[in-house]
């Protein structure tokens, strides 16, 4: 069993010497738990929380521990009632080959799923986080404007995609000319504006020229402050994540902009609400996941992953995610 463990918390960019390969034999599952090869593991965002001891809404991995991760995996033998040997099943099962369970929160999805890795992308995770933040929090009315920040990336394009879906202008954000073309080619998105390229506020209001009725929030950082004049009275803003300050080791530099902010949730009466998705909306997931299969089954969400080889290659292949590298939802494939 090759497995990563958390050899040092990282200060600001995970290094080399963040996560240690180990190596040891395949454990043995005891009585009441099954034993689950890990064939995909997903790479996210929120891992980089989990290297870090600060303050959060979930326990840090302790060092010396597997790294935490979902993945799609197999069951090779198991003593736990609704689980068969051959079953594929989303875990969290860890950046490892094997893994353990008694079956708490794994998901069977049967002997032949048509795409497994793709419950850790739109049928998923990302998926869920998508559609809850939009629908629950952004509560969106058809001809409003949905700007997406992250917006290739896999919640952020399947939130674009649920915006069109019911009726809304929507408006990407995404990073250099490739990502945005994808964006409004593929996705089908009205537009998208390069935050990298010069004169991103200017184009993100020219985008919007009815302001801007539901901010999706994904990155924070200079593309909050480009939304921020923009938005209407009323705006709902669903806070998902804030990638872009997930490796900062100190908050940017002045001027204040505290009361700024504050005077704008005041004045236009913003609705701000952070969510964590499976403590605040996992109930959802039966409602979610019947509704996102008939879309994609439609054709009405597109879907885009990246597949990497080689568990080895997880540490670098998850520090070029939160540094812009990934085009769609970045998955590693344990094995050849
Ligand atoms: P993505 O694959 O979209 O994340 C990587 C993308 O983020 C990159 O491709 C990059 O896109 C963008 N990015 C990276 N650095 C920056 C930066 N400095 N400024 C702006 N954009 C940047 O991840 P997900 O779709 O999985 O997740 C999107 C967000 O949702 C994350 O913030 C994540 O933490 C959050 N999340 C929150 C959940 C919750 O329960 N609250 C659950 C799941 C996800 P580009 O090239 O366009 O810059």
């Amino acid at each position: 069993n090759r497995k990563f463990v958390l050899a040092e918390r990282p200060v600001g960019v995970p290094t080399d010497s963040t996560l240690r390969l180990e190596t040891e034999g395949v454990p043995v599952p005891a009585a009441g738990q099954m034993l689950l090869r890990n064939e995909f593991l997903s790479l996210d965002p929120y891992m980089r929380g989990r290297m870090s001891d600060a303050p959060s809404y979930a326990a840090p991995v302790e060092v010396g521990e597997v790294m935490i991760g979902g993945t799609v995996a197999q069951v090779i033998s198991s003593d736990v009632a609704g689980f068969e040997e051959g079953d594929w099943v989303v875990a969290f099962g860890g950046w490892q080959d094997y893994a353990l369970s008694d079956g708490t929160g794994v998901i069977n999805m049967g002997k032949s799923p048509e795409n497994p890795s793709w419950a850790l992308g739109v049928f998923g995770m990302p998926g869920l986080t998508a559609w809850a933040g939009l629908t629950k929090i952004g509560q969106p009315k058809a001809g409003e404007t949905l700007v997406v920040a992250g917006a290739s990336g896999p919640v952020g394009a399947t939130v674009g995609q649920i915006g069109k879906i019911l009726g809304l202008r929507v408006v990407g954000i995404a990073g250099g000319p490739e990502k945005c073309r994808h964006v409004v080619e593929t996705l089908g998105f009205d537009d998208c504006i390069d935050y990298k390229a010069d004169g991103f506020p200017e184009a993100l209001s020219n985008a919007a020229p009815d302001g801007i009725d539901i901010y999706f929030e994904n990155v924070g950082g200079a593309v909050f402050d480009a939304v921020l004049p923009l938005l209407n009275p009323s705006a709902r803003i669903p806070v998902c994540g804030l990638i872009s300050q997930y490796n900062a080791t100190s908050l940017p530099d002045g001027p204040d902009r505290m009361n700024l902010l504050l005077g704008a949730i005041l004045r236009k009466r913003l609705t701000v609400r952070g969510f964590i998705v499976f403590d605040d909306f996992g109930q959802y997931y039966p409602e979610f996941s019947a509704q996102m299969g008939d879309w994609v089954a439609q054709g009405l969400i597109q879907y885009r992953e990246e597949v990497i080889v080689g568990l080895e290659q997880a540490p670098s292949a998850f520090v070029g995610l939160l540094q812009g590298e990934a085009f769609g939802k970045r998955v590693i494939k344990l094995n050849d």
